[in-house]
């Protein structure tokens, strides 16, 4: 597969990048990324990933636009308030770049839906705000192979992480978490309050961290990092890596496997 001259154009500070290359662009290209929140991670997120190049964009959100997202969630305008963010996020990368395919969804991904709702992804990206969503997205990507880049955010503070839970030596999400946060709604940014420059933080962190997942194997950027959780204090401001360790009983990718 080539990129046509005008793509080349498009793409010239990627393609002139070692870590990148020509071959990086064509992946980039080739790559479906689902993303799963079109919120205060997901705006961000899904701007440089559409900027970047990617070739297919599914858009999951079940929420419509409020006037207290505006404050961090910047593809937005008050214009938008009242519509189904999953479509206002569509026309946003439609604008931004005909070329890419996209295709948005109102609903709530759950574990009954995921794996229609993922079925053409390469990966998938959640920027969602609730444990029990990121925990059916986590065991919804391992039953179907598919690489997850996860990140939440919330008050100063950030995580972000690659999973590969499908492969047989690498940790899932509910390996970090546990089963715990199942039925509970417990982030709440209501009543925590963030700055929205944070979530910006976090939400370019992970379309870092879900393209070198697109590009891994294809161009030297793409070593995916499984299950090393980037741990973001906004305020100090400093980074810090965790090892996340495969529990061999997990239920989502052990042996207590559902
Ligand atoms: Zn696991």
């Amino acid at each position: 597969m080539n990129l046509p001259a005008p793509r080349l154009d498009r793409f010239a500070r990627h393609i002139v990048l070692p870590e990148i290359g020509g071959a990086g662009q064509v992946a980039l290209a080739g790559a479906h990324i689902a993303l799963i929140g079109c919120g205060g991670i997901g705006s961000p997120a899904l701007q440089y990933l559409a900027a970047a190049g990617v070739g297919t964009l599914t858009l999951i959100d079940d929420d419509v636009v409020d006037v207290t997202n505006l404050q961090r969630q910047t593809i937005f305008t008050p214009a938008d308030i009242g519509r189904a963010k999953a479509e206002v996020a569509a026309v946003w990368v439609t604008r931004f770049d005909p070329a890419i395919e996209v295709r948005a969804i109102g609903s709530r991904i759950d574990k009954g839906n995921a794996p229609s709702l993922l079925a053409s992804a390469t990966s998938v990206l959640d920027g969602c705000d609730n444990f029990a969503t990121r925990l059916a997205v986590s065991d919804g990507c391992v039953a179907m192979g598919l690489p997850l880049t996860t990140a939440a955010v919330g008050r100063f503070q950030g995580q972000v992480a690659n999973f590969a839970g499908h492969l047989p030596d690498q940790p899932c999400y509910r390996c970090f978490v546990g089963d715990a946060f199942d039925a509970e709604d417990c982030d709440s940014c209501a009543a925590d309050g963030m700055l929205g420059a944070v979530a910006g933080m976090v939400g370019s962190l992970a379309a870092m961290q879900a393209l070198r997942v697109a590009l891994a194997g294809r161009a030297t950027l793409g070593d995916p990092q499984w299950g090393r959780l980037q741990l973001l204090d906004a305020l100090a401001p400093s980074l810090r890596t965790l090892s996340i360790a495969k529990d061999p009983a997990c239920t989502g990718c052990g042996s207590a496997r559902r």
